[in-house]
């Protein structure tokens, strides 16, 4: 596997949550939800804009503007001093949205030493990168499920791209040779890539440990390979088993280090991966149940 990195990017790797299985009990991320369109459609993806109780990727209570998203930040900063990552991850494709770049701007003028960091499909990484790379963003997410357009094809309905809408093989095709382009570049600017893969069996899982060796040779440095949620064009799938995903990351493991403690969060989420504070949870209440936030993590060393 190649390391090459940094000693300051070391640090910041081990005080991101999803990157370090350790820091994720003393360090967490605040998500942003500023980005609501998207510029692919994935057969699994069911976006909300306004659910305040499911925990899911792709789900936000709401949509905000990147003024709102400073001020949110700088209230949840404010109050749980341990968030140590700012990320955009939807409800859309970050890249599909200039507000993406303003919020990033707005954080980064005020918050200079936070690690931002950002999860994308990838259509629109290689073009965009300048601007990526001139917010300061260090560490990235693509979201990679097959570098095999036969496979690929079966997990996209379409892409949009240029101003013209593509389908079937060629859509297949042009996503991939965006996202390896745009990967290649991040890798090569110093960005710390991290790749998720939508575990969907019958259609890439025989295909994901040659994904592993691929990206081991374009340098990222983890990978997450995150179980089907069965919805939207796929609700008749089934999910692997925790198992099955198992097995599969033990076979990558040899070429890609392995992030097994994803959360599978809302584009919303904030606090510690395994308390997100974003959602509400149900409350046991004599006669009913009543919603309520859940209240901040003790942590120790925690101004709160
Ligand atoms: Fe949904 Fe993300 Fe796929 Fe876009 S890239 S369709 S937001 S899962
Ligand atoms: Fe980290 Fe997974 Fe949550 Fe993304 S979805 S913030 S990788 S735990």
């Amino acid at each position: 596997m190649k390391e090459c990195i940094s000693d300051d990017m070391k640090r910041k790797i081990s005080e991101h949550p999803c990157y370090s299985p350790e820091a994720q009990h003393k360090f967490g991320r605040l998500h942003l939800a500023v980005a609501p369109s998207c510029n692919i459609q994935c057969n699994y993806c069911d976006r909300k804009f306004d659910c305040v109780n499911e925990s899911r990727p792709g789900v936000a209570s709401e949509v905000l503007s990147p003024q709102e998203a400073l001020e949110r930040t700088t209230r949840i900063l404010e109050k749980n001093p341990y968030i140590s990552v700012i990320g955009i991850a939807g409800p859309g494709d970050p890249l599909d949205n200039d507000e993406t770049f303003e919020t990033f701007r707005l954080i980064r003028e005020k918050f200079p030493d936070i690690t931002l960091c950002i999860s994308t499909n990838g259509l629109l990484l290689s073009d965009r990168f300048e601007e990526l790379a001139a917010s300061n963003v260090e560490t990235l997410t693509v979201t990679m499920n097959a570098f095999d357009p036969e496979i690929q094809k079966g997990i996209i309905s379409m892409v949009y791209y240029g101003g013209k809408k593509y389908e079937g093989r060629e859509a297949a095709e042009l996503l991939i040779q965006k996202q390896l382009e745009g990967i290649e570049k991040a890798v090569e600017a110093g960005m710390t890539v991290k790749i998720n893969t939508v575990l969907i069996p019958g259609i890439n899982d025989k295909h994901i440990v040659d994904l592993a060796k691929k990206m081991n040779g374009l340098g990222v440095y983890i990978m997450n390979v995150m179980p089907l949620i069965n919805q939207a064009a796929f609700a008749d799938k089934v999910p692997p088993t925790e198992q099955e995903r198992e097995a599969i990351q033990d076979a990558c493991a040899p070429y890609v280090k392995q992030m097994r403690h994803c959360r599978q969060c809302r584009s919303d989420a904030y606090g510690l991966l395994g308390n997100d504070l974003s959602v509400k949870k149900p409350e046991k209440k004599e006669g009913g149940t009543e919603l309520k936030t859940i209240t901040a993590p003790i942590i120790k060393n925690s101004e709160e």
